[in-house]
Order: C-alpha cells, then structure tokens, then sequence
C-alpha cells in the first residue's frame, strides 16, 4: 500500500491524498489551494482522475473538497464518499466559492455532476471496495469531520482529515484512531497548545461587555461554516451577562449554514443535541437579526451602535467586513476582534500590528478601535492533542501545516521513540 500527497505538503492548503492498494487507486480529499498558493488549482492534478475507483472525503471545508468538481471536469465519474453532514455542508461551501472564485476552473455543470455521483458513508460503516476497507471516525473538527482508517494488502492506514480542539462544545471530541502501521497526520497547531477553552470565551465576553456597553460596535470577521455559528453558541449561552444590544449575522453564506444545522442535529455534542431535543436552537441567541441584502447592510454601517456584527470573510479578503470596518474603524469606541486565523502578509495580520492607518476599500482610515485576537476559538487540535491522539502510532508522516509547525512536531514525536517525517509533494510514502 502506497500513500502519495498531491497537496498540502508543508502548506495547509490543497489537502489531496493518493491511495494506491489492492491494485486500486482511491482518493483521500481533493482540496482547493487557497491565498498565495492559489494558482496551483489550475495545474494538472498529478494523476489520473479518470483511473480512480473512488473518493473519500474527511470534511466540508474548501481546502479538503474545492478541487472536486475539477476532477470531474477532466473525466472522474466514480463515487464521492462523505457523511452526508459534509456532503450537504459541502454544496454551501462548493457554490459559494463558484460565487466568488476570481479565475474559476469549473463551472455549475461541474459542480452538478458532483452533486450527482455523492454516496452516504457514516461513522463506523466499512466501504468495501474489493480486498481494500475503509471506514470513518469522529475527528471533531465540523459537523460531519472523519479522519479515515483504511485496511489493505494487511496493512492499516490513518488519514487524519483535520482534528477538532477538544476543549470547545460544540461538537464531539475527536476519537481515537486504531493502532496504524502508517498515520498520516495533519499539524497546524504542531508548535503550540491552545490556552484554555473558558478564558478564551471569558476574555470574549470581557471586551464585548465593555464595547457595548459604551455604546460601541463590535465586529467579527467570521467564517461562514462553524465559526459564526459557534460565536452565535457562546452568545445563546452567555448573552444574558451582556448589556442588550442587537446581533447581526451579515453573511448570507453563514445564514444558510444555519438554516441547516437543525438538520445536523446527530453530528453535534451531547451538549447541542439536549438543546435541539428540548425544542431550542441553541444558534439563534435572543437579539440574533439576520441580514439578507447588500443594501441592508450598508444601511447598518450608518447607524449607532451598540450592536454586534458578525460578518465575513473570516480572513478580510472581501465580503461585507470590509464595510464595517471602512466605517466603524475610526471610532475608539468599537472593537475588532479576530476568533480566526490571519495569515501572515494577509489584511488581518496588517490591522493587528496596529498600524495609525489602514486602506480599505480604497480609503485610508484611522485606526483608532481597538483589535483583539482570540485564538483559543481555533478548530484545530493544539499541539497536546495531537501528540494525545498519535500516542503510541510508530510511524507519522506529516501533512497540513507550516514547514516550521510541522517540523516542531516531528522532533517531538522522535523524542518519544516515534519515527516522524514531513511529506513532500507527489512523493510516494510506503505503508
Ligand atoms: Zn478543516
């Protein structure tokens, strides 16, 4: 059994994983490149799309499914395995990034031919193909997450998907994987452990009290799928400690993201599923006001606060944040507060150096609110659960992270006797 990474190798995007046993080719995700990298979905995959006996998905987010419907676009017509939480995530995530894509490389049909070759594949089932297995656990990571256990030519496979962080609630803790001969791994947080979950949502709530209750806006750039919902959770259950003041969810795409989770119900933590069993949508908290349109939103950057906004895109590439901010920047009175990640070079990252200006939307503005980052709201598992989770595996090859995060871990794991190794693009791992 051979594994060959064609993405996501020493970069944390275009997760896209060659299996090859049994004398079959199955592929694990299929992820679009995202930020600078890009330009590297319009190169040839690597591979033969049409030689594939399957594709098996760990997650919704685009950087595990985006480059899907490319692979039908050049002539794969076999099944697409997910949970059907990611296959109906999914279909928000794939369409949105259509909506948006600068230079698209596939289209609507494409993406229609995908919808129509998606087969349900659940925790626990085994999908048989031939003398080769494979199953899904719970990787914690979204509604629906899987890290993938593949059986063959006696021989056991982990392929970590993305792994939750086990300290948030909504949604189950990551399980853990069987004893492997081989496991590939994701390591974005490889260099470091979150700090703890409830200060985190303490010094959250901290600023927000403070912000509204002078009357000020508080805006959080937030990704569409599980961020925005998972703030909107922690203001259901402590909004009531806050002084009163409307929230907006300012992006359509989060919107319908949340119209589905009611839907999802089975995919979350015993915690949300109590709250949907006693008739609650745990992710509409009172004072929750949803915008539809542009011109609505527009409207609300000319009125007073206090209000809570909630808008994307998560990473200040585009979307209706910018408008916000263009507008509420200048005033000491707001805050900006990141619950996401902001790559280095990116706007986020500009704005948290605290420059005197920053350009918006083609106009410079004061930067006069205050800025506040959170990372312990990351939907990753830190650096103590991952070495948790890979406890007593002797072989990791890594994937998903950083060269240097990645690097960090490796040097762990070998100190605790495990033989680690970074992968590297289009070269084949013996299991
Ligand atoms: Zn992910």
């Amino acid at each position: 059994m051979r594994i060959v990474p064609f993405g996501a190798a020493r970069e944390v995007t275009g997760s896209c994983h060659l299996l090859l046993a049994e004398g079959r080719q199955v592929l694990l995700d299929c992820g679009m490149f995202q930020g600078r990298e890009e330009g590297k979905n319009q190169e040839p995959f690597g591979f033969q799309p049409s030689r594939l006996a399957a594709v098996v998905l760990s997650h919704a987010h685009l950087d595990h499914v985006g480059r899907l419907p490319k692979l039908f676009r050049e002539g794969y017509r076999g099944p697409v395995y997910a949970t059907r939480a990611t296959a109906l995530l999914m279909r928000i995530v794939l369409e949105d990034a259509l909506k948006v894509m600068e230079e698209p490389f596939f289209d609507e049909e494409d993406l229609e031919t995908l919808f129509r070759h998606l087969k349900p594949l659940e925790y626990g089932e085994w999908l048989r193909l031939g003398d080769l297995t494979l199953s899904l656990g719970q990787a914690g990571h979204l509604p629906g997450s899987a890290f993938v256990v593949v059986h063959g030519e006696g021989k056991t496979l982990v392929y970590s998907g993305d792994l939750g962080n086990r300290q948030k609630q909504v949604l189950p803790d990551p399980s853990l994987p069987p004893k492997a001969d081989l496991v590939l791994s994701e390591g974005t947080y490889g260099d470091r452990p979150h700090r703890p979950f409830p200060e985190t949502v303490a010094e959250f709530l901290g600023i927000l009290g403070h912000t509204l209750a002078q009357g000020g806006k508080a805006f959080i750039p937030t990704f569409a799928v599980e961020r925005a919902q998972e703030i909107l959770y922690v203001l259901y259950q402590h909004g009531h400690r806050l002084p009163r003041a409307p929230i907006y969810l300012d992006s359509p795409m989060a919107e319908r993201v949340l119209e589905l989770y009611p839907h999802l119900v089975r995919y979350f933590s015993e915690e949300v599923q109590l709250y949907f069993l006693q008739g609650k949508n745990p992710f509409r908290p009172p004072g929750l006001q949803v915008v539809e349109s542009a011109e609505v939103s527009r409207a609300l950057t000319r009125e007073e606060g206090p209000m809570v906004v909630l808008a994307g895109s998560g990473m200040l590439t585009g979307g209706r944040i910018l408008h916000h901010l263009k507008h509420g920047l200048a005033d000491p009175k707001n805050a900006l507060i990141f619950v996401g990640y902001q790559p280095r070079g990116g706007l986020g990252a500009e704005i948290i150096a605290r420059p005197e200006r920053v350009r918006l939307l083609g106009q410079e503005v004061p930067l006069r609110a205050s800025v506040h980052t959170l990372g312990g709201f990351s939907g990753h598992a830190g650096q103590d659960e991952l070495l948790a989770w890979l406890e007593g595996q002797p072989r990791v090859v890594l994937v998903h992270g950083e060269e240097e995060k990645l690097q960090g871990l490796g040097a762990l794991l070998a100190s605790r006797g495990q033989e680690a190794s970074l992968a590297t693009f289009g070269e084949g791992v013996e299991v």
